[in-house]
């Protein structure tokens, strides 16, 4: 059985903190220079949805609720 995420970002809410990037255990969130929002800040960004396990780590630490995590049992 393997959990599926789904993960949602409001970059125009994040400000780039790398708080998300720091916790993750696989390594798959990482600030994406490419992405400015309208403050000016460079967004987070998943880059492996695949391998994400929706520990939820991401989610909860993140000051600003950018992410939103939902998972599915497949
Ligand atoms: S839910 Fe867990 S594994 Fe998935 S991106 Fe967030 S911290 Fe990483
Ligand atoms: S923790 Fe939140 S505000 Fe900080 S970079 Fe990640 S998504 Fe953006």
């Amino acid at each position: 059985m393997k959990t599926k995420a789904k993960m949602t970002i409001d970059t125009e809410k994040c400000k780039g903190c790398g708080l998300c990037v720091s916790v993750c255990p696989l390594k798959i969130m990482e600030i994406d220079k490419s992405i400015t929002n309208k403050k000016g800040y460079h967004a987070a960004r998943n880059i492996d949805i695949e391998k994400c396990i929706a520990c939820g780590n991401c989610a909860i630490t993140c000051p600003d609720a950018v992410i939103t995590l939902e998972k599915e049992e497949g």
